[in-house]
């Protein structure tokens, strides 16, 4: 390798290493940047119309993937790597109020940035034990973040084994695996509200928090410790990724699916477009989700590559309205959840007998909505004008089984819309102003999946140590992305895709 500087980002290595990306997915696109900036010559190839994956906006420039921007820190240290800045392509603010919370018109409870706010707030709604017990909780999600960020997170594809000899059996209790995540909230919290409230972070990772481990009470210490909110929306994050990795000189490429991983003497060698061209590589990345390796939809060559995923251990799917309406009766802020009276039952609809929820907790995203705080309001609580929502709902992940009938599509919309109206939000939609999206259109967007989101759910203590690594079992051949280790999200997907560049540059540089 020789080095070089390019106008852009300063100085770099060059060499004459080719890799293949497939899909332009957090993870993707995070591999890109970390390879171009080493010299490799990338070639992203996306089947989508645009960069970002699950990371989207429907026709009306809502945010139709992920809205909640956590950790920071994983973009910050990408972008500094690349030699940028993430404030020179974004622009990013704290959320001073994480989330609002309604169980009914009465029953609303606000979490902030401060936690000694959301204390007050916790002792006001359910009385002082219970705000004692927020902050015992928070401070056991925070040691178990702390415990596993850099030997499970940050490593490549950790064992339980290797686990507890990086961490010690002493601090391996401490990440509680072995009891669930609901068992767990009852340690802290009498009030079932609040349970369900903190129980909900493990939908983030697909999950049911009945069966997850404590463990993913992590996830809660993460948006505690910061909730961003992106000028533009999510998309740009996408799009300020996809501009570094070509400012680096990566080349992605849109409407570009492909149909084949090849293989040559055994080891991974380039891949196949849908129109036929043929794209030789020293290396292939593969930022679709594991599923779609595992059942061949790429190609023989790759079907042993990874362990087939279990159709029954599938992630959670949604089902998602974007909308532009005027609102009224609530005000709303950023992120808002409005929860169901009976969180079992949701969840034992979906995982159980794979079924939309009779009464589903669902979460909206009022994109045009700041995030400050206002003393209780954000905004009025009556809009005259329209103003864009992305409304969530949880589902079973069965799109490649099952097509929701229209009337079936009816009945979601007046189960999840009469939740909100008890909650005291009216939406005043109208079906031209609004995207339905199901499992099964998530299906056909992210193969393999039968529109599970998260790759496979981490429903027992061994889950986690379950999702391969950025290695597959066919050489040459390197995972990214939210089926992968470390897990879902758009920050650990950065992660994977980190991973799978650094595996693939010692592999390379080694050769
Ligand atoms: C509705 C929704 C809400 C979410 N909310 C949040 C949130 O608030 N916060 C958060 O952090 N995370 C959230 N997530 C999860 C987060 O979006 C994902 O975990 C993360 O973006 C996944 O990134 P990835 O690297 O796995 O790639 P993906 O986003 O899965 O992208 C993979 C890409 O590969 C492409 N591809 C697949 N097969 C091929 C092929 N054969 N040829 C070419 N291209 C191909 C696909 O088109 C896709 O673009 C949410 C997800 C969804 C869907």
């Amino acid at each position: 390798m020789t080095l070089k500087s390019t106008a852009k980002f300063g100085i770099r290595m060059v060499s004459t290493q080719r890799v293949t990306i497939i899909g332009a997915g957090a993870g993707g696109l995070a591999a890109a940047i970390d390879l171009a900036r080493q010299g490799v010559a990338v070639t992203v190839l996306e089947q989508a119309a645009a960069p970002g994956g699950k990371i989207r906006v429907d026709k009306a420039g809502i945010d139709s993937g992920p809205t909640v921007l956590t950790m920071r820190w994983v973009f910050e240290s990408l972008f500094a790597d690349a030699g940028t800045t993430l404030d020179s392509h974004l622009t990013l603010r704290r959320a001073e109020l994480l989330a609002r919370h309604a169980w009914s018109e009465t029953e609303r409870l606000d979490l902030f940035a401060d936690p000694a706010r959301t204390a007050d707030a916790i002792a006001a709604f359910a009385g002082p034990k219970e705000a004692a017990g927020f902050n015992a909780f928070r401070i056991r999600a925070q040691r178990i973040f702390h415990t596993l960020d850099g030997p499970f997170m940050r490593a490549q594809k950790p064992s339980a084994l290797s686990l507890t000899v990086a961490t010690g059996i002493g601090r391996m209790r401490r990440i509680a695996p072995f009891s669930t995540l609901w068992h767990a909230l009852g340690e802290h919290f009498r009030d079932q509200r609040l349970r369900q409230l903190f129980g909900r972070y493990a939908t983030y990772s697909g999950s049911s928090p009945f069966e997850c481990p404590a463990t993913l009470m992590l996830i809660a210490h993460v948006e505690l410790e910061g909730v961003w909110l992106l000028d533009g929306g999510m998309i740009r994050l996408a799009r300020a990724m996809a501009d570094v990795a070509t400012g680096l000189g990566a080349v992605v490429r849109v409407n570009a699916p492909v149909a084949e991983i090849t293989a040559h003497r055994g080891k991974a060698s380039g891949v196949v477009l849908a129109n036929g061209e043929r794209i030789e590589s020293d290396a292939v990345i593969c930022n679709a989700d594991v599923a779609a390796l595992a059942c061949g939809a790429l190609g023989r060559a790759t079907k042993g590559a990874v362990a087939v995923p279990k159709r029954e251990a599938r992630s959670l799917s949604a089902v998602t309205w974007g909308i532009t309406a005027p609102t009224g009766g609530f005000p709303l802020t950023r992120h808002n959840v409005f929860f169901s009276r009976d969180y079992k039952a949701e969840f034992d609809a979906i995982f159980r007998d794979g079924r939309v929820p009779d009464e589903p907790t669902t979460y909206i995203c009022a994109q045009d909505r700041g995030g400050e705080d206002r003393g209780g309001q954000d905004g009025p609580a009556e809009t005259t004008g329209p103003e864009r929502l992305l409304v969530l709902i949880n589902a079973p992940p069965n799109g490649d089984r099952h097509v929701a009938s229209p009337s079936e599509i009816e009945q979601w919309t007046t189960r999840t819309f009469s939740l909100l109206t008890r909650c005291g939000l009216t939406v005043h939609r109208r079906p031209e102003l609004t995207t339905v999206t199901t499992p099964t259109h998530f299906a056909h967007l992210f193969p393999a999946t039968g529109g599970a989101l998260y790759g496979q759910a981490v429903h027992g203590s061994m889950a986690a140590f379950h999702r391969p690594g950025s290695r597959s079992a066919l050489p040459n051949l390197y995972l990214a992305g939210g089926s992968v280790h470390p897990g879902p999200g758009v920050p650990m997907a950065v992660l994977s895709g980190r991973l799978a560049a650094q595996s693939a540059l010692k592999d390379l540089t080694s050769r």
